[in-house]
């Protein structure tokens, strides 16, 4: 069910900012990717001018999305970021529960926070236990296939668009749909009734979803395409009582080419063998391992991740990060499987 805490209209919001920032979360994927560049066009198309920030480069094959010169990277240019935010009158949070999911780049947004003049914000999510301090308009829905969907809604509702489809910019509608097949799986997972109200209405607009699918999910690398075999044939591991889970780890990466989204989806994968209802992917990182866990019905992933992986997410869909070497984690990871199974 949808929750709107509302001190103040986002129209109004949005009519009365001049400059907006839209932060994408941590390695962002296509929901944090589709929902910022559906808000940067929808505020273009208003005359507004806006910017997107993420902390950390996005995988190449969504740059087909990112219109020139609209988004800037925190771990690259900190001080051109510092000084959007500084100029900034609107903030706006899609695709997280609160502002430390942005990674690195939250420190900018404490620091505006400071000022006497500080900026509004906005936050717009899927996930659970939103973030309300300090934000003037929160749009929380968990019963909604992602972040775009949501801000589909919600951008419907507003009044220029005024519930006509049709108003909205075509790139602001294939952003929220590739957002949509991103976060599904290609709906596969997490669809509800309004998913594919939603998804009818943006084929209905104009998105080209055929052209949106092979951009998305035919544009392997040959290298990744062999890394996925390597993975599933020599790293995967089977445990009990119905787990699967891989790691990929740096010299894996070195020798297959690895560039950033090469691992995207993998972590899928074993949820086709019959009686898997839990995955982890685990990717060696410098300093730490990212995790990333799925699961299948009931079985909640993001009371593990929140457990025992520093993270939170979804019931079926979370991740978080651990801090040991690669070649730990197995041990480590099985022996909290046991643990958290045998509850
Ligand atoms: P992925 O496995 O695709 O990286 O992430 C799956 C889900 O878990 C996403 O909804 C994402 O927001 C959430 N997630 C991933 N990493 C973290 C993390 O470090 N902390 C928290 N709280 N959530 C995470
Ligand atoms: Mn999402």
């Amino acid at each position: 069910m949808r929750t709107t805490i509302r001190q103040e209209d986002l129209n109004v919001l949005v009519q009365n900012a001049s400059s907006v920032v839209i932060f994408g979360h941590e390695n962002p994927d296509g929901d944090s990717i589709g929902s910022s560049v559906a808000m940067y066009h929808y505020l273009a198309w208003l005359g507004k001018s806006a910017h997107i920030i993420v902390n950390s480069r996005l995988p190449e094959f969504f740059s087909f999305l990112i219109p020139e010169g609209a988004i800037s990277y925190f771990a690259e240019d900190a001080e051109g970021c510092a000084s959007k935010v500084g100029a900034a009158d609107l903030l706006i949070f899609l695709d997280m529960n609160g502002v430390n999911r942005s990674g690195d780049v939250s420190k900018l947004v404490e620091a505006a926070a400071e000022r006497p003049d500080g900026p509004r914000k906005v936050l717009i999510d899927h996930h659970l236990g939103p973030q309300t301090a300090g934000f003037d308009v929160v749009v929380s829905d968990t019963a909604v296939s992602s972040a775009c969907e949501l801000l589909y809604q919600v951008l419907l509702e507003q009044p220029p668009v005024g519930g006509a489809v049709d108003r909205l910019p075509l790139e602001c509608a294939t952003a929220l749909m590739a957002g949509i097949l991103t976060d599904t799986n290609n709906f596969a997972n997490s669809v509800y009734p309004s998913t594919y109200l939603a998804v009818s209405a943006l084929q209905g607009r104009g998105v080209d979803r055929d052209r949106l699918y092979d951009e998305i999910f035919h544009s392997y690398s040959q290298q990744r395409m062999r890394l996925m075999g390597h993975l599933l044939k020599d790293n995967m591991r089977l445990t009990e009582p119905c787990v699967a889970y891989f790691t990929l780890s740096l010299a894996d990466k070195k020798e297959y080419g690895f560039v950033k989204g090469d691992s995207e989806g993998f972590v899928n994968l074993p949820l086709a063998i019959k009686d898997v209802k839990m995955t982890a992917f685990f990717t060696e990182e410098v300093g730490f391992v990212k995790v990333s866990l799925r699961s299948k019905g009931n079985l909640d992933v993001n009371e593990f991740a929140h457990k025992y992986c520093n993270g939170g997410g979804h019931k079926n869909a979370s991740g978080g990060k651990l801090y040991m070497t690669i070649d730990q984690v197995p041990a480590y990871f099985e022996s909290k499987v046991k643990e958290y199974f045998s509850k």
